[in-house]
């Protein structure tokens, strides 16, 4: 029996074009003289994004943490989604390196209150720390791949302008919001000051992630990447697969987000599993198994003896996402391994 493996979309593979360009691509140093490739791939990505400058490093944690900490001082707090990757994944870097202070909200529907942000921001005064920068995430890993609305992120663009303080984006999976939309991904990116993506997920590169800003931000970010020993030398073979992910890759992604659709539509026709449709925007969901009562890491377990590879989200949910390599052949076979799993539970 096969696996099928819906754990992560950082599990699928580079494409044989990916590698070949890779075998094939200008190299040189790109910390001294800058490598051919790399500088490519970030005027690619500055442009796509609407932003003046890119930069490449190894993993969406260390884009983050290099974003946060280039706009800000140890001290400073951050308001911040309390679901949110940076907050809940990252190892508490933004304390532990960045000497940050977090003010978390509770988010709904994937994206932070306008007036509940406006309300977290401190006077400037003799006590009170500095609110110094606004972090959101799109799409919502935890919520279940929720795209944040351009229209939400203008409301909470236009408070964080009249305070003065910037917007970073967690956009790991940015391009799936705009291909979940239909929009173009500028129309989300214009409304934060930094925003990095990734090119391992849904993008299929073995590697990398890049960050975009103003110029001035990315000269910070690249002094704070060397700094954590983030420096590359001819990094050019990961930024040909970066090039071929972002000319290619992006409406592809419509596959995946077809495949999430079509099994949580399967799924909640049997019994015990639930999916509120209406939250399956893009390449991943959570399936909540309450009225199985069975806890999710048990369901988990029993999915995994069925060839089955998934993540517990929370004791009454598990999540599913799909990406490139789980074909809809994938998705009829896994329905028919969840639907002899609850069998099983169910006793039936
Ligand atoms: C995966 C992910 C990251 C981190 O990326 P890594 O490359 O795994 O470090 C950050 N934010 C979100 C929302 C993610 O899903």
């Amino acid at each position: 029996m096969y696996l099928i493996d819906l754990r992560s979309d950082t599990l699928s593979k580079p494409t044989d074009e990916m590698l070949q360009a890779m075998i094939g691509a200008r190299l040189g140093d790109d910390s001294y003289d800058g490598d051919p490739t790399v500088i490519e791939l970030e005027a690619l990505a500055a442009d796509m994004l609407g932003k003046e400058a890119a930069l490449l490093v190894l993993s969406g944690t260390m884009g983050n943490l290099i974003s946060v900490l280039a706009h800000t001082t140890p001290g400073d707090e951050i308001i911040i989604d309390i679901d949110s990757h940076i907050y809940c994944a990252e190892l508490g870097g933004l304390a532990r390196v960045g000497g940050l202070m977090s003010h978390p909200l509770k988010s709904f529907n994937g994206s932070l209150n306008p007036t509940e942000v406006e309300n977290a921001i401190r006077p400037i005064g003799l006590y009170q720390p500095v609110t110094r920068l606004i972090c959101l995430e799109n799409t919502h890993n935890r919520l279940g791949g929720l795209v944040v609305y351009p229209e939400r992120l203008a409301d909470l663009a236009a408070i964080a302008k009249k305070h003065n303080i910037p917007i970073h984006m967690d956009g790991a999976r940015i391009f799936n919001a705009a291909v979940g939309t239909g929009l173009d991904v500028k129309e989300f990116t214009r409304h934060v000051d930094s925003l990095m993506f990734c090119l391992s997920k849904g993008l299929s590169c073995p590697l990398g992630s890049l960050i975009v800003g103003e110029r001035d931000f990315i000269k910070r970010a690249k002094q704070i990447r060397q700094m954590i020993g983030g420096g590359m030398r001819q990094a050019g073979i990961i930024a040909a697969a970066g090039i071929i992910a972002l000319k290619k890759m992006i409406p592809r992604m419509a596959e995946d987000h077809f495949n999430a659709r079509k099994l949580a539509e399967a799924l909640i026709n049997i019994e015990g599993l639930h999916v509120d449709l209406n939250t399956v925007q893009t390449n991943i969901f959570n399936l909540n198994i309450e009225r199985l009562g069975i806890d999710s890491k048990e369901f988990v377990l029993k999915l995994e003896k069925q060839g089955i590879l998934v993540f517990p989200r929370n004791p009454t949910a598990i999540r599913i996402v799909t990406y490139h390599g789980i074909r809809e052949s994938h998705i009829k076979q896994a329905v028919a391994r969840f639907e002899s799993t609850v069998r099983d539970i169910s006793g039936l």
